[in-house]
């Protein structure tokens, strides 16, 4: 009753499209037409697997898997989670890399389940690190440890403000193992928003391999549609939220 007095006050609106949602909808976050037509990466392209990401790095995660094509509603809403305090949509997003993580890793056991920091002054600054609520959440649902097992030691210029050369220095050296937990032997993983280059999560890979651990796995709520350097590159200047930060002088 309460519940549905809410809902006429503060109606819930999809977190894709924003159109208001039926009283009677089932899912709480995302409208019947959006949860039927959104970009899903098809079965043949989820995994990352290295090969489609820059074949002149070394990469020290084995693999990486998203749910979404960074495009059209769904930029839009990782937008809005990160930089327009939609804090809360960590639960419908994280619940759709919960079927995809249990989809596809499901024969791996996970020791850790870490995130990608943020710089400290730029987390206080948001009030939050969105990795971290999706990791967290994660964690409880898959009954996997949660540990903050990477720290930030350098305030880079964010990668997406920056071309693919300069993304691969800009995040060079910017982490280090935290050190808080053995991770020796351990299969641990690291998650994330977006994956683009795939520099971010080679260079937190990077820190908990030269620590010890065995296998480094990632897993994100979307991804670039990676076909060649040229698309990729075409892509990050008109990508969404370049033009957001241009409008929002106040997320520089
Ligand atoms: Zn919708």
């Amino acid at each position: 009753m309460l519940k549905n007095i809410l809902d006429l006050i503060y109606p819930r609106k999809c977190i894709f499209c924003n159109n208001i949602l039926n009283i009677n909808n089932k899912n709480k976050y995302v409208c019947e037409t959006c949860a039927k037509t959104l970009a899903f990466v098809e079965d043949d392209f989820v995994f990352v697997n290295n090969k489609n990401l820059d074949n002149n790095i070394k990469f020290y995660f084995k693999d990486c898997i998203s749910v979404f094509y960074y495009e059209s509603n769904i930029s839009k809403a990782i937008c809005d989670f990160k930089f327009r305090n939609k804090d809360l949509y960590f639960r419908p997003l994280a619940s759709y890399m919960l079927e995809n993580i249990k989809k596809y890793y499901n024969n791996i056991n996970f020791d850790f389940i870490t995130y990608i920091p943020m710089f400290s002054s730029r987390e206080k600054e948001r009030g939050y690190n969105q990795a971290a609520l999706l990791a967290k959440y994660l964690s409880k649902k898959l009954k996997i440890n949660f540990a903050c097992l990477i720290t930030k030691i350098k305030d880079n210029k964010p990668q997406h403000s920056l071309t693919l050369d300069k993304r691969r220095i800009n995040i060079q050296d910017v982490y280090k193992f935290s050190g808080n937990k053995n991770i020796k032997d351990k299969t641990i993983l690291i998650i994330d928003d977006i994956i683009t280059s795939g520099f971010t999560l080679n260079e937190a890979a990077k820190v908990l391999k030269l620590s010890g651990a065995k296998e480094i796995y990632c897993a994100t709520i979307a991804t670039t549609r990676i076909k060649n350097k040229n698309s990729l590159l075409n892509y990050i200047n008109k990508n969404m939220c370049d033009s957001l930060r241009r409008k929002n002088k106040e997320y520089e």
